[in-house]
């Protein structure tokens, strides 16, 4: 009796829930009214009434909304739930005996529990989820980015909205949209984004730091600390690199912070023997021991992502061109000259 109920009032509140559609038997779909589904898109609709048993539960795909159809009502329309909860604890087949039972009682009095939106969507919206016509998603097409990548990355349609989540960078002023990085630590939680600009701004990348003392490496989410692990600059060259980490410019003195075992570590720094900075930091990671990657003077990219783009193949290019101690060295000497 307790599930009929339950659909009764569902339907007695349909009107309210956006694209709300019957999909079948005990199934039902209308826009997430928690998180306001997408943006972006009018006709996503990630929530989803369903039965488990005697019951009726919500759940949306988007925030990850996750609760007894009461918990719903109740935020939804609480004069409503208090005729939900009358007749579904005080009459019908189950009768007064429902007070008693004790599974239904504790329901009773279950807090109210909105799940919060990912901090992230609430001023982002994922690649995965917005049309190819899409000016971040453009972008990343253009720069030959994996398709698959694109449930990593954002895009924020203003980037001063980032005072949202960070209200301490109030200096970012400007609205253009850009292409959303964000950063994680090992636990998963949101440490930091950077913002690399779409429109061609001078300033290509705002970082934004979410949490203090956390060095902001992309890619830690992700990685497995157990099988080799490349270390490069720019987070977008991680993108095409395999079990990969990428230091967010040339603090790469946060990879001995990490506590990795540096046998599984390669690092790829950009092909630019030209840059006193980049040559300087090549020669120190080989005095420590590190393997590197010495780009061959026949490659010409600048970076891994200009490798991939001209048609190069990065697994063959680190599993063919790293080196460690004096045969780095060499191979550093050799690369200095190119
Ligand atoms: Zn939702």
């Amino acid at each position: 009796m307790s599930y009929f109920i339950d659909t009764k009032y569902l339907n007695m509140v349909s009107h309210r829930l956006p694209l709300f559609v019957k999909k079948k038997t005990d199934l039902w779909n209308c826009r997430c009214i928690i998180c306001g589904d997408s943006k972006t898109n009018k006709r996503k609709a990630r929530g989803y009434f369903y039965r488990q048993k005697n019951d009726l539960y919500y759940k949306c795909h988007n925030c990850d909304a996750s609760q007894h159809f009461g918990t719903f009502l109740k935020n939804l329309d609480t004069h409503t739930y208090q005729q939900y909860v009358f007749e579904r604890y005080s009459k019908g087949e189950n009768g007064p005996k429902a007070h008693t039972n004790a599974e239904e009682f504790v329901y009773q009095h279950e807090p109210i529990t909105f799940t919060v939106k990912p901090v992230l969507e609430q001023v982002a919206t994922k690649l995965s989820e917005l049309p190819d016509d899409n000016e971040a998603v453009q972008y990343c097409l253009s720069r030959s980015i994996p398709r698959s990548k694109f449930i990593d990355l954002y895009y924020i349609p203003s980037v001063k909205d980032i005072v949202k989540i960070a209200p301490e960078y109030t200096s970012i002023k400007t609205e253009e949209p850009r292409l959303l990085l964000p950063f994680y630590n090992e636990q998963g939680e949101l440490t930091g984004v950077t913002m690399r600009a779409i429109r061609g701004e001078h300033l290509r990348y705002i970082m934004i730091k979410l949490k203090e003392n956390e060095p902001l490496l992309f890619g830690m989410n992700h990685v497995k600390k157990n099988e080799p692990i490349t270390i490069v600059e720019g987070p977008i060259d991680s993108l095409f690199v395999d079990n990969c980490v990428a230091v967010a410019g040339t603090g790469f003195g946060k990879i001995e912070a990490l506590g990795l075992d540096k046998n599984l570590i390669q690092i790829v720094f950009d092909n630019q023997p030209r840059n006193i900075e980049v040559c300087k930091l090549v020669e120190k990671y080989i005095k420590l021991d590190y393997k590197v990657v010495i780009w061959p003077c026949n490659i010409v990219a600048k970076d891994i992502n200009e490798f991939v783009e001209n048609g190069g193949e990065v697994r063959r290019l680190i599993h063919e061109h790293t080196y460690q101690g004096l045969m780095a060295q060499l191979k550093f000497t050799k690369w200095r000259n190119c």
